[in-house]
């Protein structure tokens, strides 16, 4: 399988703070990553990075064979890299369709051409990943008064209408139920079968375990560990500073 993304040597400064410090790993095209670590050990902030929301200090990010660390967020998103945010981040005030729309649109090169509507692609799109995620009877609702985990669905989804080669999700399980974890799960599961590559930032252990197949542990901006789960529950350096604490 191919590489699809390669970090190397990842940095981000915050005046003396090194929220990521020379940070290197790829992912292979149709793998599924976990990242886990302590609060405050810059896992966000390396989604951040590769999702060009954040400028890097130093380093190099390539997708696809393609250097995109300088490239504005809706270029890497057309290239097909798209993410989900910690904390729900819908139009609350949108319909459930209308925010999936706002995903398609993010991910296609039309939103210039159809400024104020959108195309019969664009719909599709949404239609299809409003479908996939299990919120097509939900569409026409309004985003706002959806309990937590329709929208963190309709956050995935939206990053899906761009129709991703590689979805990024940060936190996707935290304050979810343990019956919606085993939906969530099963939920990434469909979309590795597509074919999609994943990384997924996760504090629930259950889920990063269930579903990845590599785990990279970060701490204090660094690489701690990098194996497969089972590895990364036997290794005593992970257990001191993660596992005993979370
Ligand atoms: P959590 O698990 O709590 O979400 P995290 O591993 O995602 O934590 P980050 O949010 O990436 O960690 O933060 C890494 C470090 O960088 C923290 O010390 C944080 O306070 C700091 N940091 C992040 N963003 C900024 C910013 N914009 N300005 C200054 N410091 C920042």
């Amino acid at each position: 399988m191919d590489t699809l993304l390669e970090v190397d040597g990842l940095s981000k400064h915050y005046g003396g703070l090194a929220a990521v410090d020379d940070v290197t790993f790829s992912v292979t095209e149709g793998e599924t990553l976990g990242i886990a670590g302590p609060n405050g050990a810059g896992k966000t902030t390396l989604f951040d990075l590769i999702s060009g929301h954040v400028g890097a200090t130093a380093g190099r990010v390539s997708f696809a064979g393609q250097e995109i660390q300088r490239l504005p967020i809706h270029r890497i998103c057309r290239l097909g890299l798209s993410r989900t945010f910690q904390l729900p981040s819908v139009i609350d005030s949108q319909t459930v369709f209308a925010n999936a729309v706002a995903g398609s649109h993010f991910g296609t090169a039309q939103k210039a051409r159809f400024r104020w509507g959108y195309t019969p692609e664009v719909a599709e799109r949404a239609h299809e990943a409003l479908d996939f995620v299990g919120l097509s009877d939900k569409a026409s609702t309004p985003a706002g008064p959806l309990p937590v985990f329709d929208k963190k669905r309709l956050m995935i989804g939206q990053a899906l209408a761009a129709r991703p080669r590689l979805l990024m999700l940060d936190e996707p399980a935290g304050g979810l139920t343990p019956p919606e974890v085993d939906s969530l799960v099963e939920l990434i599961g469909a979309i590795r079968a597509r074919g999609v590559t994943v990384i997924l930032i996760e504090h629930v252990m259950r889920a990063l375990t269930a579903v990845a197949d590599r785990v990279l542990i970060m701490n204090q901006g660094r690489r701690l560990f990098e194996g497969t789960p089972a590895q990364m529950m036997a290794d005593p350096e992970v257990a001191r500073v993660y596992l005993g604490t979370s």
